[in-house]
């Protein structure tokens, strides 16, 4: 039709980004379902991604499971799985700049409160904001193990302001972050750990969706909180922020969402009690 063309296949793309550290439940089939439609009815993309830069954690036999749930449900994505594991020492080298500018600190405190924070946000488990022991020590001072933290008042007044557009039901509008408030909820958060060349979801997750050229970021409003660290890093790496939609969680009968460990959920589960990829639907009000 002449003077009308159809939408760019780049306007929308999405992702749906899951951790490889057990079997997809209700929640997650919801979350890649709603993403995967809404990419395809804004004739957009969608991709896969694994977020498995927890070694310890992260499974193939899971990732297996997850790539068979997924066709199972009729979830097709485009172009090839990125597996955030592949590019740890991209995702450090990222930090060199943020280091050479003074946003960075060395930081020994001990390794499972780091390997804690460096992992995706865990089901339950709340996050606890560092109390700036280690954050008058220069790089120069930094040892093999330490880890490297933000320093998150140095963040916040090189970029200004930041702020990120919200499409989801609970918190929908512009949100302008308050510095005194990410003080308080995120803090100085682990980037990366070089001697284990490990490196943090909040980082690796921020730049993949920049480097992915995401428009709309569709995940649990469980990870409404970290979306503020993640805009700031956005923002002093010069990336592009998307824009977020957060949508609810699904629950069991009692109200508590669901967990990974929550086994009775398990996608698996269903299949085998010979649920149809529509009644999974219909569970999760799609
Ligand atoms: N990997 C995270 C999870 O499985 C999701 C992160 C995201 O979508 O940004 O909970």
């Amino acid at each position: 039709m002449a003077g009308l063309s159809a939408p760019a296949a780049w306007a929308f793309v999405t992702r749906f980004a899951p951790s490889p550290t057990g079997p997809l439940h209700l929640g997650h089939a919801y979350s890649a379902l709603l993403a995967h439609d809404l990419a395809r009815a804004a004739q957009g993309s969608f991709l896969l991604r694994m977020e498995d830069t927890d070694s310890e954690r992260s499974k193939y036999a899971f990732e297996a499971q997850i790539l068979d749930d997924l066709a199972w449900l009729g979830v097709r994505w485009d172009g090839p799985i990125h597996r955030q594991s592949d590019h740890i020492a991209a995702y450090n080298r990222r930090l060199e700049p943020l280091a050479a500018r003074g946003l960075l600190y060395p930081c020994g405190c001990s390794r499972t409160d780091i390997r804690a924070a460096l992992a995706a946000p865990q089901e339950g488990v709340p996050h606890q904001t560092y109390p700036g022991t280690c954050r008058s020590r220069t790089m120069a001072s930094r040892k093999p193990g330490d880890a490297l933290r933000l320093n998150l008042a140095a963040a916040l007044e090189q970029i200004g302001t930041a702020r990120f557009v919200e499409t989801g039901p609970t918190h929908a509008g512009t949100h302008n972050i308050n510095p005194a408030l990410a003080q308080a909820q995120i803090g100085d958060v682990v980037l990366s750990r070089k001697g284990e060349n490990i490196v943090a979801y909040f980082l690796a997750s921020a730049l993949d969706d920049a480097d992915h050229g995401i428009t709309h970021v569709v995940r649990g409003e469980d990870l409404f909180d970290f979306t503020p660290v993640q805009v700031i890093l956005q923002g002093l790496l010069g990336l592009p922020t998307p824009t977020y939609h957060h949508h609810r969680l699904i629950r069991d009968e009692t109200g508590k969402r669901l967990a990974k460990r929550d086994d009775a959920r398990a996608l698996s589960k269903y299949r085998a009690e010979g649920a149809t990829p529509q009644d999974i639907r219909r569970m999760v009000g799609l």
